[in-house]
């Protein structure tokens, strides 16, 4: 079914999605109101608006200025914007049949909105005059920033380009567009194709809760009584964990890394070739030299060679600890009299044998000091201690929203007393939600016509417990929950003028939400909110200690099978394409590395989704380790502090230098004003129980 409603501009007028905020703390969204009916003519006149606003724009007969075109290009867009709030949270809070209907019918429509402005000639004419002029020397920094991001996002992707040139670059994009599809419909093709049927009697050391889902997936398939271990991820890394079916699980394990490497007409090779040599040929028609320079010119490691570094630097370490691991699980599998010699599929198995061994930890222990209610207190606590943020509930009502269960807290300045704005929490699991847990703004922070304050939202799937029953979660989960409210606080402490400025760089948004991480084991937090929920005793050390040992427990494993992949990717990125045979060239890489035996990369070339199924990831794996690094580095200046992760010199330059400018300084420069220096990769290795030479 769909809704037909007229696009008539004035009937949209009255739509609740399109209308201004008003109420209270500068305008809140209508919450109450939204109507999927009004979903698409609120997006049909908002985008309408948006073209029309950027038209007079490109169209305008004035001399290009920073004000009549950058800044004015800022301030197009706000319709539809208020729309996209509401989109956001039918998309990933409150998804129902009849919001995905309208999301199919709408994506290619809006995809089609944005290209629409980024080939207008005529608005990259004028952006390019701006970016090129004598103006722009006589601004300040963050404006000479915010028109170079703007030109970047046009320049970087093709808009410069004339004639021929510019038709052979669509087409290119267009190609790629289709083979990044392909390569991930043969990878989910491999997935479904492939399922392993087991009986009863080769279930041995399987935990109860995977052989009920194995059996439930089997009857899924029409095999009723026989347990299905699909070709997946979450199928693949616990079943190879605790069966203890040795050849079960080579079975298994061959399977599912040969993912689109079969040879068959779900074969990902070709399709991997194709690909290189199109984005080769396409970074080249706008003069870089490689795919890799052209990728990673606008993020926070600027070049291949920086990337390299790191992860160069990280290598030897990672394979060093993963021998000792090896060793350990020989050890163990020599006591058992198994007789064998460890092989890939015996890591995790014998790796949880020594888990087991060294540092069990009871994870429905360490549940009941992890309170979800006086979780969020710590949360609130390091607001105030870092951010000097009070966080206030507001009046039941008085900010409307989408569900009985989000709750709204002001947040403000501590001495001031000033409104920064507000916090939206929707803690809880229910259907039509999204897994995992995420953090978002329904409006972000500006000041250069007039200031709008944020509101931001954190959301988690927790399982609410019965009516006075307090909710408990997991330690990864209160991991997660301030890592989340991590971004929330990056998104609070903004002071850019500009709303581009707000965005993201790439391989550095992830640093401040893991950098918050690690005042969960603060002592302030410990022994004040990691309480036991009945006894209300502090989380006692020793536990503490285990879950400090436990988080360096199999780094040489883990390190080491990530760091292959990113490695590998950047070898693609940074290889002539033209004669390449992806077999051969994995191969060779991982020779070349002197790769352990007994592990494999990640993600082999064959299924590596975030290098080829998009370009999200494509010569970007690394960037999990580059913020790693910098969240270990920082941290380690929190050590270091007389204040330690409280030191009130160190939180100012957290906020100053880290937070609140966001994206008006290049993060390179930003952190450097932070440490005094770059961050040092030994911060990392030490993180992860490495030895530093
Ligand atoms: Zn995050």
């Amino acid at each position: 079914m769909t809704t037909e409603t007229t696009q008539d501009p004035a009937t949209a007028g009255s739509n609740a999605l399109l209308a201004k905020w008003d109420g209270p703390y500068g305008g809140v969204p209508p919450f109450d109101k939204m109507e999927i009916a009004g979903l698409k003519p609120a997006l049909e006149a908002g985008m309408e608006r948006s073209l029309a606003e950027i038209d007079e724009i490109a169209k305008s007969t004035e001399p290009p200025t920073f004000e009549n075109t950058i800044a004015a290009m800022e301030r197009s867009g706000r319709d539809l914007d208020r729309v996209f709030t509401f989109w956001g949270v039918w998309s990933s809070n409150l998804s129902t049949p009849e919001f995905r209907e309208i999301q199919g019918e709408m994506a290619p429509r809006l995809a089609e909105y944005r290209s629409k402005i980024t080939q207008n000639t005529e608005l990259f004419a004028r952006v390019k005059a701006v970016y090129e002029g004598d103006e722009k020397a006589s601004l300040r920094p963050d404006q000479q920033r915010l028109i170079w991001l703007v030109y970047d996002g046009f320049a970087h992707n093709g808009a410069a380009l004339e004639g021929e040139a510019k038709e052979r670059y669509a087409a290119i994009n267009q190609r790629l567009a289709q083979l990044h599809t392909t390569f991930s419909n043969n990878v989910l093709a491999d997935e479904e194709g492939y399922v392993q049927y087991l009986t009863k009697d080769q279930l041995g050391g399987l935990p109860p809760s995977f052989v009920q889902a194995a059996a439930a997936a089997a009857s899924d398939r029409g095999r009723e009584g026989e347990y299905a271990i699909t070709n997946t991820r979450s199928s693949m890394d616990p079943f190879l964990t605790f069966s203890d079916e040795r050849e079960l699980r080579e079975q298994v394990w061959r399977t599912y890394y040969s993912r689109g490497d079969n040879g068959d007409e779900h074969d990902n090779n070709a399709v991997i070739v194709e690909i290189l040599q199109l984005r080769d040929e396409r970074v080249k028609l706008l003069g870089y030299k490689g795919y890799a320079e052209w990728r990673l010119e606008n993020r926070m490691a600027k070049t291949p060679e920086n990337a390299y570094e790191v992860m160069n630097a990280v290598w030897p370490a990672a394979v060093a600890r993963a021998k000792e691991e090896v060793a350990d699980m020989q050890t163990v599998a020599d006591a058992e009299g198994a007789g064998i010699q460890i092989e890939p599929w015996d890591y995790r198995f014998y790796a949880e044998k020594a888990r087991k061994a060294k540092y069990d930890l009871d994870s429905d222990e360490v549940k009941q000091y992890l309170r979800l209610d006086k979780l969020r207190e710590a949360m609130f606590f390091v607001a105030g201690e870092l951010f000097n943020f009070q966080f206030t509930p507001v009046a039941e009502g008085s900010v409307p929203v989408f569900h009985p269960d989000v709750k709204v807290w002001e947040v403000t300045d501590r001495t001031s007393g000033d409104h920064v704005g507000l916090w939206y929490l929707d803690p809880y699991a229910r259907p039509g939600k999204k897994s995992g847990a995420w953090a978002t703004t329904y409006r972000s922070h500006e000041t250069f016509d007039g200031v709008r304050t944020v509101l931001g939202s954190n959301n988690s799937n927790f399982i609410k417990g019965a009516p006075g029953e307090p909710v408990l979660m997991s330690w990864d989960d209160a991991e997660t929950f301030f890592h989340e409210f991590g971004h929330a606080l990056h998104y609070f402490s903004s002071n850019v003028e500009y709303p581009t400025l707000n965005s993201g760089v790439r391989d550095y948004t992830e640093f401040q939400s893991q950098l918050l991480e690690h005042w969960l084991l603060t002592d302030e937090v410990i022994n004040r909110y990691l309480v036991h929920h009945e006894t209300g005793e502090p989380m006692p050390a020793d536990l503490v200690e285990k879950i400090k040992r436990a988080a360096k427990f199999n780094q040489g494993f883990a390190t080491t099978e990530y760091l292959a992949s990113a490695l590998v990717d950047m070898k693609y990125h940074t290889t002539d394409p033209s004669d390449l045979d992806p077999r051969a060239f994995e191969r060779t890489a991982l020779a070349e590395l002197d790769m352990p035996r007994e592990i494999v990369m990640r993600h082999r070339s064959t299924h590596f989704g975030h290098v080829f199924s998009g370009e999200g990831y494509s010569a970007g794996y690394y960037g999990y380790l580059w913020s790693d690094v910098l969240t270990a580095d920082a941290a380690e200046a929190f050590e270091e502090a007389p204040g330690g992760f409280y030191d009130k010199d160190m939180a100012r330059k957290l906020v100053d230098h880290l937070f609140s400018v966001q994206n008006s300084v290049d993060p390179a420069d930003a952190y450097r004003a932070f440490r005094g220096r770059d961050a040092q990769i030994e911060a990392l290795m030490r993180d992860r129980g490495f030895p530093v030479e």
